[in-house]
């Protein structure tokens, strides 16, 4: 007999949300410095994952996604800007000089190809991200953004099609019991984040992220409030921006 994982109440959701944009925010007001403001978004990512362990195990189990198996890692990942420092941190820390070279190589091309998209392409766009190995593993796995880290899917073969055709419908696969559950404290972060006054823009993960591991003054301008990256590095030119949903609402929905 197959059980159907009983879902989050919604109570249970606004209350993880609550928590983290309080226990976020206090963290927030207290960074002086890089260093403070990374161990900040390290607590931040670490309850993300916490959210996951938690999670019953008759959810978990829904779970395919599976090492090696990198579907997901070819689409577009949309970011603020806290994400796209904690992966710089990461990669700046671990990856040995040959390997950051060659990284900025693959991510020069990125920008360049996302630059060239038309207006409303990107979503459809595919390009395998470039922080992925040969093997279909993420090199910064530890510092990867709350999108990837947010993303499970209860079939590897839907998830295949997607990639190659993006009119496939994803959502049929994603884990609505998980789902809940994550976003409750990823919006939590972000809550925090944009109260506090920090640029809380949609950027493209790889074009940002060239621009943060190639000018230490985005990190500098972030932390004073200002806007961390050039408007080309947003996932939409700013005038074609939709207004967003009040995140309460994305919670009820
Ligand atoms: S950052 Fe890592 S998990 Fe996210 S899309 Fe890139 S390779 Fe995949």
């Amino acid at each position: 007999m197959v059980t159907v994982p009983v879902p989050l109440s919604t109570v249970r959701r606004f209350q993880m949300f609550d928590r983290t944009v309080q226990a976020m925010g206090e963290r927030l007001h207290t960074v002086r410095a890089p260093a403070q403001m990374m161990a900040a978004l390290a607590w931040g990512m670490e309850e993300l994952d916490q959210a996951y362990t938690e999670a019953p195990a008759g959810v978990k189990a829904l779970v395919a996604c599976r090492a090696g198996c990198d579907h997901c890692c070819s689409v577009p990942v949309d970011v603020q800007a806290h994400e796209v420092f904690f992966a710089a941190d990461h990669i700046q820390r671990h990856f040995p000089p040959t390997a950051l070279e060659q990284l900025l190589e693959r991510l020069t091309c990125h920008r360049h190809r996302v630059s060239r998209l038309t207006a409303g392409t990107r979503d459809h766009s595919r390009q395998p991200c470039a922080l992925l190995d040969g093997g279909g593993a993420c090199t910064i796995y530890a510092g990867r953004p709350e999108a990837c880290r947010c993303h499970h899917s209860s079939n590897a073969a839907v998830c295949a099609a997607h990639e190659a055709d993006p009119t496939v419908n994803l959502t049929k696969v994603l884990i609505p019991a998980l789902r809940v559950r994550l976003f409750a404290v990823r919006m939590g972060l972000d809550e925090a984040i944009e109260t506090v006054g920090f640029d809380e823009r949609a950027y493209d993960f790889g074009s940002a992220l060239h621009e943060a591991l190639t000018n230490s003054l985005c990190l500098v301008a972030w932390m004073r409030r200002q806007p961390a990256f050039p408007d080309s590095c947003l996932t939409e030119p700013p005038d074609a921006t939709a207004p967003d949903l009040p995140k309460k609402l994305k919670l009820a929905g």
